[in-house]
């Protein structure tokens, strides 16, 4: 694909959100940034890439204080700290830190990392032994103490989902993070139908399924690729433009690459037909059974 100018990305992004029951719209597609920060040779390229993906209007920027125990929210401290409002700004918080006085600690240290004084999303990065309960009514704490705007969850299925909206502000989840690619759509069975019913946006993390086992059959598929070639598209751009199509999705590829960020951005200028659909389907069918959440 040619090089797109990032004003068209901007304009294309703008047209493709996803509503937050708070009223407020993340853009479809994100940057990830699992890895970023532990290689000091990467660091430039790294901060290079992020700050292009915002030039782009890619606004969505997701971390965690997991991530290279605190080196990826320092680094992307360093790429936003001049446009702090140019971001929609996720982390997520250990299940060991959330609840009681670690949860407030963990947030003030990801703010402090990330030079900001507030979080636009706080995540609970995946289930742990501390009660739902007491998780949610600490981060409705965190929002009403200014340090958030809003919180969700990830890697929550079904059983997981409904626990939380039958707790007395568990309706407050502002969105679910789960793993979900063409390779790996065991969530369109139930989740999805669930999220999408309870007006819930699905953040969709490794989009290019990195890490796993069917990557080398999903970018080798020779339906991708044929439909790539025929759109002057690259693998990784079909693959992007699939995991939001309808809507109320956002993928959060991550690219520590100045080039890959401009390819993901410049994804959602190419309208694929139903039938290029219908040959995904073909090549990686829908689930037609309940399965087990994939995580990494
Ligand atoms: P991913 O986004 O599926 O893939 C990242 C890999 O794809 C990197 O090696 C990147 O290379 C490469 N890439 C990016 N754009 C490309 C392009 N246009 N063409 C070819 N290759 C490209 O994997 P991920 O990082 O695991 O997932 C994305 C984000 O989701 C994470 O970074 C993290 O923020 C989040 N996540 C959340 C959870 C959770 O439990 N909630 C779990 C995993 C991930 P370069 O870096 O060299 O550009």
């Amino acid at each position: 694909m040619n090089r797109i100018p990032h004003t068209l990305i901007l304009a294309a992004l703008k047209q493709h959100v996803a509503e937050l029951p708070d009223g407020r719209e993340m853009r479809a597609l994100g940057q990830g940034t699992w890895r970023m920060g532990e290689d000091e040779s990467k660091r430039e390229a790294e901060i290079e890439a992020l700050r292009t993906g915002l030039d782009c209007g890619l606004h969505v920027i997701d971390t965690a204080e997991m991530y290279g125990e605190g080196k990826s929210e320092s680094l992307v401290g360093e790429a936003i700290q001049d446009r702090r409002e140019d971001v929609f700004l996720v982390s997520k918080v250990y299940p060991h830190n959330a609840g009681g006085d670690e949860l407030v600690q963990a947030c003030d240290a990801t703010l402090e990392r990330l030079g900001t004084d507030y979080l636009d999303l706080y995540l609970l990065h995946w289930r742990g032994n501390i009660p739902l309960e007491e998780t949610v009514d600490g981060l409705e704490q965190l929002k009403a103490d200014g340090k958030i705007r809003a919180w969700g969850v990830s890697n929550f299925d079904v059983d997981d989902m409904k626990e939380l909206l039958a707790l007395p502000n568990g309706k407050h989840c502002a969105v679910n993070q789960v793993l979900y690619h063409l390779g790996s759509r065991g969530v369109e069975y139930d989740l999805l139908p669930f999220l999408q019913e309870h007006g819930i946006p699905m953040m969709a993390y490794a989009p290019l399924a990195e890490g796993s086992d069917v990557k080398e059959k999903v970018f080798n598929d020779e339906t991708l690729n044929r439909i790539a070639e025929a759109y002057n598209a690259t693998p990784a751009q079909i693959l992007l433009t699939w995991t939001v199509r309808n809507g109320n999705v956002i993928a959060i590829p991550k690219a520590g690459q100045k080039a890959h960020v401009e390819e993901n951005g410049a994804a959602l200028l190419l309208n694929l037909t139903e039938d290029d659909f219908n040959a995904l389907d073909e090549a990686f069918p829908p689930p037609s059974e309940k399965k087990p959440l994939d995580v990494i």
